[in-house]
């Protein structure tokens, strides 16, 4: 696995003195590897060296989601139309279809349509399992993903109190490994019974490499999405996925500092406020610099240097002005330090679109 490297490192040292607690939470933002990494610590723990060593039976059986004693919990859609006594079977079906998924396409991505849970049955399956004797070595590790979806058990009371007990005191041999982007979610009786452990967002050469190994990416392609994720592998693989990018918005961004029409660009600006999110202005920004460099390889002459010409010309019919182009580039520049410091997105947008649109001649 790539990445993490200072928080496995105390990780491994942690299981090979015996000092690693039986419950663990792993906290952090969303796509960063909580799960992988809380995979990765499972297979450490089960390796016949203790050490991960990737080669033995039991590390060879782990890399391919097939050790008979991991056992990956996660959210998954309730079965409709099933006979109260045959929920929890479904539910076990359910996530072994997803497990079988994710076998074949590791880079897969849980779809985020349909409304999914860790339901009741589910944590009774996952509780009943926990009491039976593994079956390869002295011990079953539990990673339960995305564990604040694990829904109130107020209906059934005996079973949470059943799962809290699992938790606080897991039998000998049984590591239960929780991951959260949302650990405030989770239930407090769940949060006060686990030791949190915080996973940071990756580097931009940490994302590149895993986009250039394991996502076929090549390195520009790498270096540019890993410059957008925010450090997320999961972010990084939408973008990848074209799912978001920010280039329609900034498609339009650009569109309303060409117009000659000062109500287009008020429009514009109000539009981005509504966006909210700054992570996402800030993607935004990032992709309107592609689309200005693109434009600049287009007014230098080189439309070879530009990562998508077709769209260039699209933006602008006719060439726009080269230093016109520098100054814009520097505009959004000034605009991306404003946004990840304390100013909202809105009046950075209005801000930006005066400057953006005096820069690229409009109105002239
Ligand atoms: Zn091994």
């Amino acid at each position: 696995m790539a990445g993490h490297e200072h928080l496995r490192d105390g990780l491994a040292a942690a299981a090979r003195s015996g000092r690693l607690p039986q419950s663990l939470l792993f906290r952090g933002p969303p796509g960063v590897g909580k799960q992988r990494l809380a995979l990765w610590l499972a297979a450490l723990l089960q390796c016949e060296r203790r050490t991960g060593c990737g080669e033995c039976r039991s590390c060879r059986l782990a890399a391919k989601l097939q050790h008979p004693d991991i056992h990956w919990y996660f959210p998954v859609a309730r079965p409709t139309r099933v006979a109260a006594n045959k929920l929890r079977e479904k539910l076990e079906q359910a996530r072994l279809d997803e497990l079988e998924a994710r076998r074949t396409e590791p880079l897969r991505r849980p779809p985020d349509d349909a409304p999914t849970g860790i339901h009741l049955g589910t944590v009774e399956n996952l509780r009943q399992r926990a009491v039976q004797r593994p079956a390869m070595g002295p011990r079953s590790v539990f990673v339960i993903g995305r564990a604040e979806q694990m829904v109130s058990q107020r209906a059934s009371p005996e079973a949470a109190n059943a799962f809290l007990k699992l938790l606080e005191e897991p039998p000998d041999g049984v590591h239960i490994f929780l991951t959260s982007s949302r650990p405030r979610a989770l239930l407090p009786t769940v949060r006060s019974r686990v030791l949190s452990i915080r996973v940071l967002p990756l580097s931009e050469e940490e994302v590149a490499g895993f986009l250039g190994t394991e996502a076929g990416a090549d390195a520009r392609l790498a270096r540019r999405t890993a410059r957008l994720s925010q450090g997320s592998i999961g972010r990084a693989l939408e973008i990848l996925g074209g799912a978001e990018g920010g280039y329609e918005e900034a498609q339009e961004l650009i569109r309303a500092a060409l117009s000659a029409n000062r109500a287009d660009r008020l429009r514009y600006a109000l539009a981005l406020s509504s966006r909210g999110a700054r992570g996402g202005f800030l993607q935004v920004l990032d992709a309107a610099g592609e689309l200005l460099r693109d434009q600049l390889a287009l007014a230098t002459g080189s439309p070879e240097q530009t990562l998508d010409a077709e769209r260039a010309v699209a933006l602008s019919p006719m060439p726009l002005d080269a230093d016109g182009i520098l100054a814009g580039l520097a505009s959004l520049e000034r605009a991306r330090i404003a946004a990840t410091g304390n100013v909202n997105p809105q009046a950075v947008s209005a801000g930006l679109l005066s400057e953006l649109a005096s820069a690229l001649g409009a109105g002239r």
